[in-house]
């Protein structure tokens, strides 16, 4: 780093790193001088399409343990409102400071140009803007290749420590009072979604942001929530308790990926000693551990994707199958999926559970999509962008790789179509999850679940369950739905030809995970 920094103002500014542990730049800006931390409500940013309510709430929550945090080292947040490039001309023009420190984002177009913006603003009035590296995502990555290799590296480090004090801007030697009351003025505090303009209400059931939940979350998994996770993880009966939940906190920065990674490597280290000791230990910790490391590995390798082609964000990853879906979108089926009112009882309470918690596991993400690619034939980019708005855990470089992935968009991943009706049999025979959300359907018999519409209408009148009525038949029929959409697609990659092909090869050498048996493609 430029030795010129040292000993002058140094801006820490937050985004999806709302922490003080593990946080390079908040480190290194400490080591150099006094610091100022920063987070500003950006207009752009909290009223874009992906942002909601819960969002906003997950942050607040996050800010005000961060502001805690910082004060109680001596530090100071500052909390702005405003778009970031005339937020820094004003504190410019309360204080020179020569140096900015972030994390680097794989963001969405808004934060991609808003960082363009800010790189040239820093250019032109001389200020260093240091953006640390807080994944295994790789910027300006050339090649795949060795990518695991780099991943590994970047994890294998203990994770940094909260510096200890931070000597603050606001510090009272050398600031005046007028100073101070500038600075005031900038900062508006925790503001609401009213006073932001922010869309969307509050989740009931969401968990609450900050790093010490974060921790506990974490804590709370290695030690007992996580032992079946490997076996539990795709049934929404038990993945809410089975699985680790770190998603949001990961998304917003609670936690880095290096202290999860760490914390997993040290609870397998523990339990293999607990062994050499002759203790009793439970074996399907080390498969579950071993499968959760692998999916810290595909949240950075599927983040790579975005970060390497920003432009999946709005175009097919295989742009020989642009036009697949293109030319039409139905609305009421949209509507009816967005609702929650399909007819199809595993979706539907998959979508009420995210309205209620904003968070569900896998498998039922996968199958939302799926449903919403195949057997209403919705192209996913507004599919993508509702469930942005209501999973607690949007990051971008996940979600449209994943949206991609499960629509067939991105040619190098074998099609998959779920029949919601055989996710009721495999995971949900019994009804648990799906009577919590779907109330409608808490008194049908347990043989109707996968498909209520087949209750013979006696059944229907005796359970409080007239589908029509009380619970919508199904949008569309699965078998026709399913036949017509592989029908499509293959008739589709029949008329592209060998372009086809030759993209394949592209998109694989750009994208595609080099581990031959890995299943995150
Ligand atoms: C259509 C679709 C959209 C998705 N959008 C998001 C999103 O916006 N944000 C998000 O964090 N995850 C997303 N996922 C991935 C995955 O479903 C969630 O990360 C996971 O369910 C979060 O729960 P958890 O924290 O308990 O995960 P765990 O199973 O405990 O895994 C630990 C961590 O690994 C990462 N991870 C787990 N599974 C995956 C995966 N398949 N791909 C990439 N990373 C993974 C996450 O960071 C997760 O917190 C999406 C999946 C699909 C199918």
């Amino acid at each position: 780093m430029r030795s010129a920094d040292s000993g002058l103002g140094q801006l820490v500014w937050f985004k999806r790193d709302l922490r003080i542990h593990d946080h390079a730049p908040l480190t290194e800006a400490a080591r150099r001088g006094p610091v100022l931390g920063l987070y500003v409500y950006e207009p752009s940013v909290v009223r874009s399409s992906e942002f909601d309510f819960c969002h906003l709430q997950f942050i607040n929550e996050s800010l005000a343990e961060l502001s805690a945090n910082l004060s109680a080292r001596g530090g100071r947040l500052v909390i702005a409102h405003g778009e970031i490039v005339p937020v820094l001309e004003r504190l410019r023009s309360l204080c020179q400071f020569n140096a900015i420190w972030s994390h680097e984002e794989t963001g969405n177009d808004v934060t991609y140009r808003r960082d363009l913006a800010i790189g040239e603003w820093c250019r032109s009035h001389g200020i260093a803007w240091h953006e640390l590296p807080q994944t295994g995502v790789v910027r300006r990555l050339r090649s795949r290749d060795g990518w695991s290799r780099i991943w590994a590296r970047r994890m294998a480090d203990a994770p940094l420590p909260a510096p200890a004090t931070i000597s603050s801007w606001d510090a009272p030697a050398g600031r005046n009072d007028s100073w101070r009351q500038h600075l005031a003025g900038l900062d508006v505090g925790i503001l609401d979604a009213g006073a932001l303009g922010v869309a969307g209400v509050s989740k009931p059931e969401a968990w609450h942001g900050g790093e010490a939940n974060a921790r506990k979350v974490l804590a709370s998994f290695l030690d007992h929530r996580g032992v079946n996770y490997q076996r539990e993880m795709s049934s929404p009966v038990t993945a809410f308790d089975s699985c680790s939940r770190l998603s949001p906190y990961l998304a917003w920065g609670n936690i880095s990926m290096r202290a999860v990674h760490n914390a997993a490597r040290d609870r397998v280290a523990e339990l293999r000693e607990q062994q050499a000791f002759g203790m009793p230990v439970d074996r399907r910790w080390f498969m579950s551990i071993r499968a959760f490391e692998a999916r810290l590995r595909w949240h950075c390798h599927f983040m790579q994707k975005l970060e390497s082609e920003p432009a999946i964000e709005f175009h097919n990853m295989m742009r020989s199958l642009d036009g697949l879906r293109e030319a039409e979108f139905d609305e009421s089926r949209f509507s009816a999926w967005c609702a929650g009112e399909t007819g199809f009882p595993m979706v539907d309470a998959s979508m009420r559970a995210l309205h209620r918690g904003g968070w569900i596991n896998f498998r039922m993400r996968a199958m939302l999509v799926s449903f919403a690619a195949w057997h209403l034939w919705l192209h996913w980019r507004r599919p993508a962008v509702f469930l942005a708005r209501h999973f607690i855990d949007f990051e971008p470089g996940i979600h449209f790789s994943q949206f991609q992935m499960q629509s067939g968009t991105t040619g190098i991943n074998a099609l998959r179509i779920y029949s919601p009706a055989k996710q009721v049999l495999d995971h949900d025979p019994s009804g648990v999850f799906i009577r919590k959300y779907v109330p409608e359907l808490a008194g049908i018999p347990d043989e109707f679940l996968a498909e209520p519409h087949l209750m013979p209408a006696a059944t229907q009148k005796e359970s409080g369950c007239v589908i029509g009525k009380d619970y919508p038949a199904p949008l569309v029929d699965h078998k026709t739905a399913w036949k017509a959409a592989r029908e499509r697609v293959s008739a589709f990659r029949k008329s592209a030809g060998p372009a086809l092909k030759d993209e394949k090869k592209a998109v694989l050498a750009r994208h595609g995970s080099r581990k031959k048996t890995g299943k995150s493609g």
